[in-house]
């Protein structure tokens, strides 16, 4: 921590010093400072805040948020610092709340429930957790954070049997705008804020602990199969007919990416496989395990071995966009053949080729949906399609600023093109767009639809009357920048 004069900390570290916040604070000239810009997993997300500031607690999260609403100082919120854009979690100028130190996992054996901290790694968490015996439905890589994971939704090897990630938290500890802490849960006082806070980012206050059901973890079966590309776009049917069978096979789930990876060798298609009950080999695999394959490694596992094949490499300049569409095979072989388009594009773009492209399928099935309206509710409002999905996470990265600003539009049109595609297809289009994989010029909350949306102004006006959340906190998806 820093230990300079306080006459020496920039103008927007004094509101936090005169709130007694002084050794919390880190400035440029901090080797530590240096340590946290360079740990977001995204180039573009290493911004330069004029200061950082760490809290240990939810109470000193609350006085910084106090002492910068009362300052009129602009900020952003940091836990794991893995989301993809620019000024989603950092700020350049501004004042960066960085998390890293909330970051603790508890099991409470009485209540079988888990106690998170915001920037707590997933792979710590497991690994807390797996002491006890328990699981909860995490990310399925390590190195994300809880809080931007939970607060967007959270896709776990776990959904088919509980649901998303926000589907299982039971409780929030909120610190809101005038720095009052309070905890939100299904019942009480805040049902408001916990319902919207499943998928509503950081709109609303900071959430300081996650409260999680947890259920007794196991020997997986799981790991990667390498294909070769040309089983695209046949591969598309098997992929369908998992999704529409996947109700039938809960724990097995399946994440199928078309990229091109150096490290990999180069164009692939990747499948991620698991069964969380240790199942080997299911019926469900068994349409795509036909397919031409180059190598795998499925095997009974354990959760800490699956993590790193999601892993995506750090320190690139990346662009992410998302779509979610009907699980049907035409618009797979749609989004693969302009995912080629795109990839050629990059390929003659990027001298040296040191780049990677990526586009994953992952099954959305209707049931889903049923976990989370047990749970008592999120607010995607994927209720409203009434057909298996298909999400997409699609990218590009890149080593420079100037090839990410060149990659962005064309990653946007192959992202229309699809969007165009299954606008062909009836009901082809899932109006849910996903936070944690969307670019910032989608509009992602208003995907949500009117009552959803109607629900988040609610609570944004209520619980942040002054509008700290939207004013003085510009990064992530706004509830106030939703046009009707
Ligand atoms: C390699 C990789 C693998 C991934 N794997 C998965 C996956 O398996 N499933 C999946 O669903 N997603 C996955 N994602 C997406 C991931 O869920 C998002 O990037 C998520 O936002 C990361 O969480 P974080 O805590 O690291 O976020 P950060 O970058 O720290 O924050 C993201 C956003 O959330 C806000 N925020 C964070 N914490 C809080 C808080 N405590 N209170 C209020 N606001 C907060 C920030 O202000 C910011 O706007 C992956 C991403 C990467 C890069």
């Amino acid at each position: 921590m820093s230990s300079l004069p306080t006459t020496e900390y920039c103008p927007e570290a004094q509101c936090l010093i005169a709130a007694g916040l002084q050794s919390h604070v880190l400035v440029p000239s901090n080797a530590e400072y240096t340590q946290r810009i360079e740990s977001y997993w995204c180039n573009s997300a290493k911004l330069r805040p004029a200061c950082i500031v760490q809290p240990s607690s939810a109470s000193e999260v609350a006085t910084a948020v106090k002492a910068l609403a009362d300052a009129g100082q602009v900020f952003a919120v940091r836990s794991g610092g893995h989301g993809n854009w620019a000024g989603s979690n950092n700020i350049d100028g501004g004042v960066t709340i960085d998390l890293g130190l909330i970051s603790s996992a508890e099991y409470d054996a009485t209540t079988e429930l888990a106690h998170i901290g915001p920037a707590g790694k997933w792979k710590h968490v497991y690994e807390e957790l797996e002491k006890h015996g328990r699981v909860v439905a995490g990310a399925r890589e390590a190195e994300v954070g809880v809080g931007g994971f939970l607060l967007g939704g959270g896709n776990t090897f776990y959904s088919g049997r509980v649901g998303f990630g926000c589907d299982n938290v039971v409780a929030y500890e909120v610190v809101l705008a005038d720095g009052r802490i309070i905890t939100a849960d299904a019942t009480g006082e805040y049902s408001d804020l916990f319902r919207v806070l499943k998928g509503g980012g950081n709109n609303f206050g900071i959430v300081t602990k996650f409260t999680m059901r947890t259920f007794s973890s196991g020997p997986l079966w799981g790991g990667y199969a390498a294909h070769p590309m040309e089983i695209m776009p046949a591969a598309a049917q098997a992929f369908v007919d998992f999704t529409a069978n996947s109700s039938k096979d809960p724990d097995s789930t399946l994440n199928l990416s078309v990229c091109h990876m150096p490290h990999l060798g180069g164009s692939l298609a990747v499948a991620v496989c698991t069964n969380v009950a240790g199942v080997e080999n299911p019926p469900a695999f068994r349409e795509l395990r036909e397919k031409p394959e180059i190598l795998n490694n499925l095997k009974k596992t354990t959760l800490q071995e699956v993590l790193p094949y999601t892993s995506l490499p750090p320190n690139f300049y990346n662009t992410w966009y998302t779509l979610t569409f009907k699980n049907d095979a035409s618009i797979i072989a749609k989004a693969h053949a302009l995912y080629t388009q795109l990839t050629s594009k990059v390929q003659e773009k990027v001298a040296g080729g040191e780049f990677t492209t990526h586009c994953s399928f992952q099954p959305i099935p209707k049931y889903y949906t049923e976990h989370s309206v047990a749970a008592g509710g999120n607010i995607f409002g994927l209720e409203r399609y009434a057909h298996d999905a298909i999400l997409i996470q699609a990218s590009v990265s890149v080593r420079t600023p100037e090839l990410a600003s060149w990659a962005r539009p064309q990653v946007r049109e192959m992202i229309e093109g699809i969007r165009k595609f299954a606008e062909s297809v009836e009901d082809g289009i899932c109006p849910w767009l996903y936070i944690n994989y969307a670019s910032p010029d989608q509009n992602v909350l208003q995907s949500y639809g009117k009552d959803n949306v109607d629900k988040m102004r609610n609570a944004a006006a209520k619980y942040d009357p002054k509008g700290v959340f939207q004013r003085l906190c510009p990064g992530g998806f706004k509830i106030s920048a939703v046009k009707d």
